[in-house]
């Protein structure tokens, strides 16, 4: 049975704001003939970026997403950008725990916890991105890792149900070992963890809606094996993103 996938371009800070602006309008037609499949694609701009890109994709069926937010209202906070902005500009979507701004940023699960929160509050759908290191792998501690990142969001949704309601939430499972590394986890391995993942979301006592995806070196060669993981549903990726012909071949693999 042929199924839909969410596709994340996360753009980190691979291009500079010229690049970017360059990347989408070069690709504008070829990015929009890619939403005609049943695919969804999120396209995540560095910030100053963000609003331009997402003025070039207005009224198409690209989706533009911020690669993180942060967890204050607005004030003085040198640096940040808040989530009202976002939704002043009509971003629907927004990065957030990924393993390099926690790593930059030494950020904690609850200040992930406190950023979802603050998205839910503003009507946009959080990446939420989770995800263990080598070392937690091989100890075999990966599901209590996640337990970790995933409790204190669990629990915002237990109070929160009402503006989870009219949300799809999107989890992205990213090793942090596979990120930009070229390796990714073997099949028993993702079949383990996505099972897992979808027991723990279907299971809430309220019922949301939501997608799990895999990130880490996701590229043309490897989606065919990806794709086939039962409970994979989309994907974040990184480089491989960034060059288009790339990103095609992704994306069009199966449909
Ligand atoms: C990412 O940015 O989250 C990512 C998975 O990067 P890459 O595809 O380059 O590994």
């Amino acid at each position: 049975m042929k199924k839909n996938f969410t596709i994340i371009s996360n753009w980190k800070m691979y291009l500079d704001t010229i690049e970017e602006l360059k990347f989408a309008t070069i690709n504008y037609d070829n990015f929009i003939k890619l939403t005609n499949s049943e695919n969804k694609i999120i396209l995540c701009p560095s910030f100053l970026s963000l609003s331009s890109i997402n003025q070039i994709f207005k009224s198409t069926d690209i989706c533009i997403g911020a690669q993180n937010c942060s967890t204050h209202l607005n004030g003085n906070f040198t640096g940040q950008i808040s989530v009202e902005s976002f939704n002043k500009l009509g971003i629907k979507y927004s990065i957030i725990g990924h393993s390099e701004t926690r790593r930059e940023f030494n950020e904690s699960n609850i200040d992930i916890a406190n950023k979802f929160s603050r998205l839910i509050d503003f009507g946009i759908t959080p990446i939420l991105c989770i995800g263990e290191e080598l070392e937690e792998k091989k100890s075999g501690k990966t599901l209590d890792v996640l337990t970790k990142q995933l409790d204190p969001i669990f629990k915002i949704m237990e109070n929160s149900y009402n503006k989870l309601n009219h949300l799809e939430l999107l989890i992205a499972y990213e090793p942090i070992w596979a990120i930009g590394s070229g390796i990714i986890p073997d099949q028993d391995y993702l079949e383990n963890i996505f099972s897992w993942l979808h027991k723990n979301f279907s299971g809430l006592r309220n019922k949301i809606v939501f997608t799990l995806l895999y990130g880490g070196s996701v590229n043309a060669e490897n989606v065919k094996f990806l794709k086939n993981i039962k409970n994979i549903d989309g994907f974040l990726i990184g480089k491989s993103s960034l060059d288009f012909q790339e990103f095609e071949k992704i994306v069009k693999y199966g449909i």
